[in-house]
């Protein structure tokens, strides 16, 4: 294809983009020590917060034709206002916007999308997953307590940040140290720890994909049958 003609089309496509975009206000920007961890809280005066039932995720644009997915943790109709965690320790499009980002400047977002991960009427419900996820257990947790017991796992790779989930979050999720490059592992040999009962426990993953899709795997061997593992995989 010429040069030109591709410029074109790329012109074309960031325009149509660009008329769906709706804005969202940076209200505050909190970085963890060591500042991998990004926690931004944002007023979204044209999302439809109070119809979030399901776990959302909000397509941020962070460059050029370029959108990354981040997962409000919590959120709040009445202001209109819900917070989002960016785990910016690798090299991305996504980490490289989220450190640039200030308080009380506008963000753009393309839509809002919802995960399908909502509680189901069970006793026992169990969140996996790693610091990519976080936003997204922490917003099960919300949905779950207090109607049903829940527990679970998170990867946290550095020591500080565990200490600080502890100290910023009041939550039965207990950081794990990663032992392996994905993190499933560690997950797994933390989740026969728990002794957890076969019957009327559902399991909710997510985060990277490999440790999702090796972690599901490694549940079915263990009896647990695919209706009680919801799976969500983040990024590869
Ligand atoms: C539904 C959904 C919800 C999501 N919610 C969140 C969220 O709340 N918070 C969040 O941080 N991410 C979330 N993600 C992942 C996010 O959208 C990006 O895919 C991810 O952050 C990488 O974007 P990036 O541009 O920084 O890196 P990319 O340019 O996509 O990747 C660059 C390199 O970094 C590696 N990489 C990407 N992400 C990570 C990571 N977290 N740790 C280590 N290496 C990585 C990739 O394998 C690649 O080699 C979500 C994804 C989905 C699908």
């Amino acid at each position: 294809m010429e040069i030109s003609t591709f410029k074109k089309l790329k012109k074309k496509a960031g325009m149509l983009f660009e008329n769906r975009l709706q804005p969202a206000r940076v209200l505050e920007v909190r970085y963890w020590e060591p500042s991998t961890i990004i926690e931004i809280d944002l007023h979204m005066p044209f999302a439809d917060i109070a119809n979030w039932n399901e776990i959302p995720y909000i397509k941020f644009k962070v460059g050029d034709l370029t959108f990354r997915d981040y997962t409000p943790s919590g959120w709040d109709a009445e202001t209109q206002t819900c917070t989002i965690y960016i785990d910016a320790a690798h090299e991305g499009a996504g980490s490289k916007w989220a450190r640039m980002l200030e308080k009380g400047e506008t963000v753009s977002y393309l839509n809002i999308g919802s995960t399908h991960h909502k509680p189901v009427a069970t006793s026992a419900v169990v969140a996996l997953g790693d610091e990519s996820s976080m936003g997204h257990l922490l917003a099960l947790q919300k949905m779950v307590l207090p109607n049903t017991r829940f527990s679970g796992g998170l990867i946290i790779d550095n020591e500080h940040h565990r200490k600080l989930f502890h100290e910023y979050f009041w939550s039965p999720l207990e950081p794990v140290a990663r032992g392996d490059i994905y993190g499933h592992h560690s997950l797994m040999e933390w989740v026969l720890n728990q002794h957890y009962s076969l019957e009327n426990t559902v399991f909710y993953l997510a985060g990277n994909n490999t440790m999702v899709t090796q972690l599901r795997k490694l549940l079915r061997n263990q009896g647990y049958p695919s209706g009680q593992i919801k799976v969500q995989g983040f990024w590869s």
